[in-house]
């Protein structure tokens, strides 16, 4: 049984990050997705907050896992029992450092390999911070995100309206 890992911030889940989820999904006989808490990276949605709203955008896909994770990826990949790590590669300025974590985690752990989707043409400009700069200056993001997300910029900005 091939277990794949699907690794990153998401701060928010995008339509591109989707996209990547809905594929590698149809790859592999379970997919879990990881979620990074960093501490060295505040975040605008709490780890808690992206693993309810990638919850919500992947209900349609049975048996998905939405796991919280900080530290190594590696070590996350092995307590999964995982074999594959999955990444997504929008543009060549993506290339040089995912080069090197999946040389890296290879080194770390030869067993773990790590496969690239190329970014579904339509996605390719996306991005969770280009995605967090339009929400914060008011712009409607609901063609970049899944509705959750959407409903969750909303919440955000009423509960700011509230604190001025
Ligand atoms: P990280 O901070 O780990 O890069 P992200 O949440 O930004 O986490 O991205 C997670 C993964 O999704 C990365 O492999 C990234 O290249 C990929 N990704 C991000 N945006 C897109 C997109 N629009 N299309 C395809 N893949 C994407």
């Amino acid at each position: 049984m091939l277990r794949g890992v699907y690794p990153g911030s998401f701060d928010p889940v995008t339509l591109g990050h989707l996209d990547i989820i809905r594929r590698s999904y149809n790859i592999v006989d379970e997919l879990i997705v990881g979620v990074l808490n960093n501490n060295a990276k505040i975040p605008l949605f709490s780890v808690q907050e992206r693993v309810k709203m990638l919850k919500e955008a992947t209900k349609e896909l049975p048996g998905i896992k939405i796991v919280p994770f900080e530290g190594l990826l590696i070590e996350f990949v092995r307590q999964m029992d995982a074999q594959l790590v999955i990444r997504g590669l929008r543009a060549i300025t993506d290339f040089e450092y995912e080069l090197q974590m999946s040389q890296t985690n290879h080194k770390l752990e030869p067993s773990v390999e790590t496969i690239f989707l190329t970014t579904n043409v339509e996605y390719s400009y996306l991005s969770s911070s280009t995605v967090k700069e339009i929400a914060a200056f008011g712009g409607d993001t609901s063609q970049f995100v899944p509705e959750a997300v959407t409903l969750a910029f909303n919440q955000k900005k009423k509960e700011s309206n509230k604190d001025e």
